[in-house]
């Protein structure tokens, strides 16, 4: 088996021009991963720690040399002569040279960057595709497939021009239709929107995801252009597509109350509850994520009971991909459904606990990007490869989120192919045996 003969580190910047993490790693038979971490706008409180030198002479106070100086050192002399495949104990290995609880101290950007390209070097060093070898090895889910997809068309709080409140838009193409027609479904709206903005002289730019950020009286307005989108399409609403929404509830929240542009008064957590319904009975919102700030628990238990039978409610911020958030708010029935960000929790072996406890509590899985992204691809190997039910990786638009959408349209032809030509003619890795929580790195 090959082993990790080096890793080298650089910091290169993120689709928003802030810098991140890049890693190098090769084996000793020669072979050789770069993988880069995303980070994040609209950061929750409970995410593991993103190590920034804070240096304001450099990159706008926002430089990662620190970062990358412990994976050049601290974390390559660790890793070097071990046995790439072996992703819990490397994991392990790490949380404990890091010894906090928020990885404050190497940083979880650096943590993750080195995860990640043990990932990539295991899949690597059995010569199998990365979304494979996460299937096997993980056996979250016993086929691979390519999940649904939820695309952010319009952008607003903190990813749009200080326009709309609520920070994302989607459209969700209906989960029985494939991937490509679904593609096909979310350009063909994108560029529509944009027409439909046009007539109306919505002054749009797009938002630091790519999607448009129109100037309109109202969060609600957003559904009544989107539904006029669509009659101008193929497409039949509430039948092909139907709608989801981002609140990044705490970008909102301020003395208790949460701040819209609909009207002029705060809105209560109770109020906000009846503000969502409204949305779900008018609009077929679906999917909701973060429609209350973190600690608004009863809120959240409200909201969970009252549309939890037909409604996603999506647990971001509130449970930062950390698996004592996952179990309690499994636990509470504060939410139904994780949104998944490796780096809110740092390592691969921690994210794919969340992702065990939620499968086991019968929730959804949707696998994340983060709004400062890099051209890494990883995400939507990763999102096949553990049977996420959908991606979330913004609008078909920009390279940075075009390049996920991509990757998985090569992953679709290969599922074809293998399918047509049988199962691909590649070693089994070694399953790795669901974790212990009590004995697990925390
Ligand atoms: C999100 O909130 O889901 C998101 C992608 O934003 P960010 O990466 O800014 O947290
Ligand atoms: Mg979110």
């Amino acid at each position: 088996m090959p082993l990790i003969q080096g890793l080298y580190a650089r910091e290169i910047m993120d689709s928003r021009g802030i810098p991140t993490v890049e890693c190098t790693l090769w084996l000793d038979n020669g072979a050789i991963v770069a993988t880069s971490v995303p980070t994040g706008t609209s950061v929750g409180k409970y995410e593991a720690h993103e190590l920034r030198d804070n240096d304001p002479e450099r990159m706008n106070g926002k430089g990662v040399l620190k970062a990358v100086e412990y994976l050049n050192t601290t974390i390559a002399q660790a890793l070097i002569g071990k046995d790439p495949t072996q992703q819990f104990e490397i994991d392990q290995l790490l949380v404990t040279l890091d010894g906090t609880n928020d990885k404050s101290k190497l940083g979880s950007n650096s943590i993750l960057a080195a995860s990640q390209a043990v990932l990539k070097a295991g899949a690597l060093s059995l010569n199998v595709p990365l979304y494979y070898y996460i299937q096997q090895k993980y056996q979250l889910v016993s086929e691979v497939a390519i999940p649904s997809c939820i695309y952010t068309m319009i952008n607003g709080g903190e990813h749009g021009a200080d326009n709309l409140d609520l920070q994302e838009f989607e459209i969700i193409p209906a989960s029985h239709i494939d991937y490509e027609s679904s593609l096909n479904i979310a350009v063909t709206l994108f560029h529509k929107i944009e027409e439909v903005l046009n007539i109306k002289g919505a002054i749009h730019s797009t938002g630091i995801v790519g999607g448009f950020t129109p100037n309109l009286y109202s969060n609600t307005d957003v559904f009544e252009i989107l539904v006029e989108t669509i009659k101008t399409s193929p497409y039949t609403f509430a039948q092909d597509v139907f709608f989801g929404i981002d609140a990044a509830a705490s970008e909102l929240y301020t003395g208790g109350k949460y701040s819209l542009k609909d009207r002029s008064e705060p809105y209560t957590s109770k109020e906000m509850v009846e503000y969502y319904k409204k949305l779900r009975d008018l609009y077929h919102v679906f999917y909701i994520e973060d429609p209350f700030q973190e600690d608004d628990e009863n809120a959240w238990k409200q909201i969970t009971a009252d549309l939890g039978e037909t409604t996603k409610i999506v647990g971001d911020s509130l449970l930062a991909t950390n698996k004592e958030k996952t179990a309690e708010a499994i636990k509470n029935k504060t939410c139904n459904a994780v949104l998944v960000k490796p780096n809110q929790t740092g390592t691969i072996s921690e994210t794919i606990e969340v992702i065990r406890l939620a499968k086991e509590a019968n929730w959804q899985v949707i696998m994340s990007h983060r709004s400062g992204e890099t051209n890494d691809d990883f995400i939507a190997d990763f999102a096949v490869g553990v049977g996420a039910d959908y991606t979330k990786f913004g609008p078909p638009n920009r390279g940075e989120r075009v390049s996920k959408y991509n990757r998985l349209l090569q992953i679709h032809q290969e599922i074809l192919h293998s399918q047509v030509a049988g199962s691909p003619a590649v070693e089994t890795p070694p399953a790795e045996a669901p974790q212990n929580p009590e004995t697990s790195a925390s």
